[in-house]
C-alpha cells in the first residue's frame, strides 16, 4: 500500500463504459497534474483525484464538457476522500464485477479519417481503421464482457504494433477492441469480376462508374449500390430488386450532399452525428440525381459514409451512390457472406467482400428533423442498443420483456428506469424475419443477462409476437400483459417525454395504420384518455368497411369507394362522371354486395386508410400499393403552401364521439369538379385532419381537466401533419408529448408495451 493524500472521489453515471471514458479521464488528469486513479464499478465510473482545488474543479467541469462523443454524463457526485499518491492510473476492472455496457456502432472519427488519407500513416487507405472513438461495436459483439475474444475480431490476433497501441493508455487506441491494421486485420476483396491484382476499392469504383450494380458488405449487413446519377443503373437496380417505386437511400459526403438537398444547421449536425443515420432531407429542385431515386417525392434519404471502406469508395467514385438494403423485395437485409452470394446473385454484378464476420443484422437507422427535433423512424445501426431512460418513478419497476407488434418489429427489455429498445427486426409476416426475431430475443436476453418478471404483448391474438409470448420456452410461466396497440403508442410518447406515473392521465391522439381495439374492431384514428395502466377511447374517426379485409390496405380505391358511398350515397357516386371514371374498371358490384351482406368487410377507423382514400381521389395512389405508406407519402409530398382546413363533422351525443369525414369528401369532390390543383387540396386535407383531432382533443382536455396531449402512431411520421398538430395544440395552451428517440410507428410499440406492463405490475 502506498501513501495516501487528501483529495476527492467523483462517481460518474450515465453512458461511461465501453466508450473510451477511462482513457479520457486518464489524459485529463495527467493534463491537470492530478494524482489518483479511475475504475469501472458496476455501471458507473469511480475517479479519485488529489491536487490543487482549482485543478480539481477544472477536472470536474471538463468531465462533462469534453467527454468522448459516445459518452453521456448523466450524474456526477463529488465527495472528500483519501487518494493514493503517485502518477494517475487506470485500474483494471475487477473480474466478475464487470458490466461494461454494449454500445452502438460508431461512424469513423475525424482522426481515423485523416489517418487513412495520410500516405505516411501505417493505416493509409486501410478500410478497417478504427479507434476508441469510432468503429464497429454492437455489430461485432458475440458475448460479454465486451473484450476482443467476445467479438468477431477474435480470429484476428493483434500484431505487435497494434498490441502496443492497445496497451498504451496515452494512445487513442487504448483498449479499442476492434483495433486492426493492414498487417493483422480484416481484408477486402472483390468477387465476380475478372480483373485480378487491382486494388478492390479502385476496381469496385470503376464498376460503379460504368453503371454496374454491386453488393457491398458493411457494418450491419450488405448494401446494394449503384451510381445515383446514372438513370439506367438506377432503373436496372429497381427492376432486378423488384422495387418499383419505394425511395432509395443515397450515400454522399457533405460536399456532395449540399447540391442535392436543403440542409439546415440541425440537419447537418444530425448527418454528421456518430450514429450516421439515413436522414430524410428536402430535395433541391434540379438536384443532379437519376430521376428514379425517389419518384414523386420531395424528400431524399441521405447518409454520410460511416466506415473507412465507404470513405475510400466514395472518394474513388466521386459521385453519390445509391445504398439500399441488400435483400430481395421485402425480405430482411442479408448479413452473411454465403447468403449474399446465393440471394443477391441475380441482382448484383459483383461483390465487395471482407472477412470480418457480422454478429447480427443491423439496418441503417432512419430519421427526420420535424417540429424542432430529430425524430427516429427506424432504430438500427448506430442507435441500438443505446438505453433509453424511463421517468424517475419507474426506478423500482420489475424487469419486463415486451415483444412489440407485427410490422417494424422490435423488442424492449426494461430494467428499473432503463429500457433497451432493440434494433429494427423487420416485418414478422415475412417468415425469415420471424426466425430473426427469435434469434434476437435469445441474443438480447443473453447479452444483457435479462430475466423478465413479466411479458408484454399486443392484444392481437394472431400477431406472431403475441403467439410467441404466449408459448415460447423463454416466456413460459411468466405473467402475460396484453396492451392495446394505441395505448402502447401513447405510453411510449409519455415515457419518452419523462411523464411520471404520478403525473396522472393525458389525452392521446393516435393516428395510425391499423391496430386491434378493445371492442375487437380495427382502430387507428382515436382519441384516448390514458395513464400508464389504463386507457379509454373517447373519440374516433367514423369507421368504414374495409372491403376485402387486408386487400383494402393494399388497394386504396377500395377504401375510397367506402368513404364516397358513405359520404355521398351510392347513386350520387354512380351518377358523377368524374367519380365513375375513377372506378371504371373496378368490381364495384361485387364490392358493394360484400358490404351489403357483411362478408369480409371488417369495420375500421384508420387514419392510414383515410390518407389512402384521399390520395386515390386526387389521383396520387396507384391501383395497388407496392409498399406500406406509399399513398400517404405521395399525399404529403403533394401538399404545398397553406390552405384553409377541410371540414369534418362531430357527433358528440355518444361516447366515443364520432369525427366524421363525410363533409371532407363532399368538399374534395366539389373541388375536384372546380379543377382546384392537387397541392392545395392535399394541404387543406392535412390542415383539416389536424384541426378536427386537435379540436376534439382540446374539448376532451377541458372536460377532463387535463393539460398534456400525447401524439403517436405511424401517421405522425408525416411532418406536415405533426407540425400542424403541435402548433394547434400549443395555441390551445396544451403540452404536446411527441416521441423522438422512439419511433412513432410500430417500431416504438414494444417500448410502450413495456412501460404499461411495468406500471401495472407496480400497481
Ligand atoms: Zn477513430
Ligand atoms: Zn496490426
Amino acid at each position: 500500500m502506498g501513501t495516501e493524500v487528501a483529495g476527492e472521489e467523483i462517481e460518474v453515471s450515465g453512458i461511461v463504459q465501453g466508450v473510451g471514458f477511462r482513457p479520457f479521464v486518464y489524459r485529463l488528469a495527467r493534463r491537470l497534474d492530478l494524482v489518483g486513479d479511475v475504475r469501472n464499478a458496476g455501471d458507473r465510473v469511480i475517479i479519485r483525484i488529489a491536487g490543487l482545488a482549482s485543478a480539481r474543479d477544472a477536472f470536474a467541469a471538463a468531465l462533462a464538457d469534453e467527454a468522448p462523443v459516445l459518452a453521456r454524463v448523466e450524474q456526477m457526485m463529488r465527495r472528500p476522500a483519501q487518494v493514493p499518491d503517485g502518477p494517475f492510473r487506470i485500474m483494471e476492472s475487477a473480474a466478475g464485477t464487470v458490466s461494461v455496457g454494449v454500445v452502438p456502432d460508431v461512424a469513423t472519427c475525424p482522426a481515423c479519417r485523416a489517418e487513412i488519407a495520410d500516405p505516411k500513416a501505417r493505416r493509409f487507405r486501410y478500410a478497417f481503421t478504427n479507434c476508441t472513438d469510432c468503429g464497429p461495436r454492437f455489430s461485432i459483439v458475440t458475448g460479454l464482457p465486451y473484450d476482443r475474444p467476445a467479438t468477431t475480431m477474435a480470429g484476428f490476433p493483434m500484431c505487435p504494433a497494434c498490441r502496443a497501441e492497445y496497451e498504451d493508455p496515452t494512445d487513442r487506441r487504448f483498449h479499442a477492441q476492434p483495433i486492426a491494421c493492414p498487417d493483422c486485420g480484416p481484408k477486402l476483396w472483390l468477387e465476380g469480376d475478372d480483373a485480378t491484382g487491382a486494388d478492390p476499392i479502385e476496381r469496385a469504383a470503376a464498376l460503379l462508374r460504368t453503371g454496374h450494380i454491386l453488393a457491398i458488405k458493411g457494418i450491419g449487413g450488405f448494401h446494394i449500390a449503384c451510381d445515383a446519377t446514372n438513370a439506367d443503373a438506377v432503373a436496372l437496380l429497381r427492376a432486378r430488386k423488384h422495387r418499383p417505386t419505394k425511395p432509395l437511400a443515397v450515400m454522399a459526403d457533405m460536399a456532395t450532399a449540399h447540391p442535392l438537398c436543403v440542409l439546415t444547421p440541425e440537419e447537418e449536425a444530425a448527418l454528421a452525428h456518430p450514429s450516421a443515420p439515413i436522414l430524410l432531407l428536402s430535395l433541391k429542385p434540379g438536384a443532379p440525381l437519376a430521376p428514379g431515386i425517389a419518384p414523386g417525392q420531395r424528400h431524399l434519404g441521405v447518409m454520410l459514409p460511416y466506415t473507412p471502406l465507404h470513405h475510400l469508395l466514395l472518394a474513388a467514385v466521386g459521385r453519390p451512390l445509391v445504398m439500399t438494403s441488400g435483400n430481395r423485395s421485402s425480405e430482411p437485409q442479408i448479413f452473411r457472406d454465403d447468403e449474399a452470394r446465393e440471394r443477391l446473385a441475380g441482382i448484383v454484378d459483383a461483390f465487395l467482400m471482407h472477412d470480418r464476420p457480422i454478429a447480427r443484422r443491423l439496418d441503417d437507422s432512419v430519421a427526420r428533423h420535424v417540429a424542432g427535433r430529430l425524430r427516429i423512424m427506424r432504430r438500427g445501426r448506430g442507435l441500438a442498443p443505446m438505453p433509453l431512460t424511463l421517468p424517475a418513478d419507474f426506478a423500482d419497476a420489475p424487469p419486463v420483456l415486451a415483444l412489440g407488434g407485427e410490422l417494424k418489429s422490435a423488442l424492449c427489455l426494461t430494467h428499473g428506469a432503463k429500457a433497451l429498445l432493440s434494433h429494427h427486426l423487420g416485418d414478422l409476416d415475412e417468415p425469415a424475419t420471424g426466425d430473426a426475431f427469435e434469434t434476437a430475443l435469445a441474443d438480447y436476453a443473453a447479452l444483457f443477462a435479462h430475466k423478465p418478471a413479466a411479458v408484454a404483448v399486443d392484444l392481437h391474438p394472431d400477431y406472431r409476437a403475441t403467439r410467441l409470448g404466449e408459448d415460447m420456452p423463454a416466456t413460459r410461466g411468466l405473467p402475460l400483459e396484453r396492451v392495446q396497440h394505441h395505448h402502447a403508442h401513447m405510453a411510449a410518447a409519455m415515457a419518452e417525454a419523462g411523464w411520471r406515473r404520478a403525473d396522472g392521465p393525458v389525452v392521446g391522439i393516435a393516428l395510425d395504420g391499423l391496430g386491434l381495439g378493445e371492442d375487437g374492431t380495427a382502430w387507428g384514428a382515436e382519441i384516448l384518455v390514458c395513464d400508464y395502466r389504463t386507457s379509454r377511447r373517447v373519440a374516433r374517426l367514423s369507421p368504414i368497411p374495409l372491403a376485402g379485409g387486408d386487400a383494402a390496405s393494399r388497394e386504396p380505391w377500395r377504401v375510397l369507394l367506402a368513404h364516397l358511398d358513405r359520404a355521398l350515397g351510392r347513386s350520387a357516386v354512380d351518377g358523377d362522371p368524374l367519380l365513375a371514371a375513377l372506378f371504371a374498371a373496378k368490381p364495384l358490384l361485387t364490392l358493394r354486395a360484400m358490404m351489403d351482406k357483411g362478408l369480409n368487410v371488417p369495420p375500421a377507423s384508420s387514419a392510414g386508410r383515410l390518407f389512402d382514400a384521399v390520395a386515390a381521389l386526387l389521383g396520387l395512389a396507384p391501383d395497388r400499393l407496392s409498399h406500406e405508406g406509399e399513398a400517404a407519402m405521395a399525399l404529403e409530398a403533394a401538399a404545398q403552401e397553406d390552405a384553409p382546413p377541410y371540414p369534418f363533422a362531430f357527433h358528440a351525443e355518444a361516447i366515443p364521439i364520432e369525427i366524421d369525414p363525410a363533409p371532407l369528401f363532399k368538399a374534395l369532390v366539389d373541388d375536384l369538379h372546380a379543377g382546384r390543383p392537387a397541392p392545395a387540396m392535399a394541404a387543406a386535407f392535412h390542415a383539416g385532419l389536424a384541426e378536427a383531432f386537435t379540436g376534439a382533443a382540446a374539448r376532451v382536455a377541458k372536460s377532463e381537466g387535463l393539460t398534456a396531449v400525447a401524439l403517436s402512431g405511424g401517421v405522425f411520421q408525416n411532418a406536415r401533419l405533426l407540425e400542424e398538430t403541435v402548433r394547434r395544440l400549443e395555441s390551445f395552451g396544451l403540452a404536446p408529448l411527441v416521441p423522438g428517440d422512439v419511433p412513432a410507428n410500430d417500431g416504438g410499440l414494444a417500448f410502450g408495451q413495456a412501460v404499461v406492463a411495468a406500471a401495472r405490475l407496480m400497481g
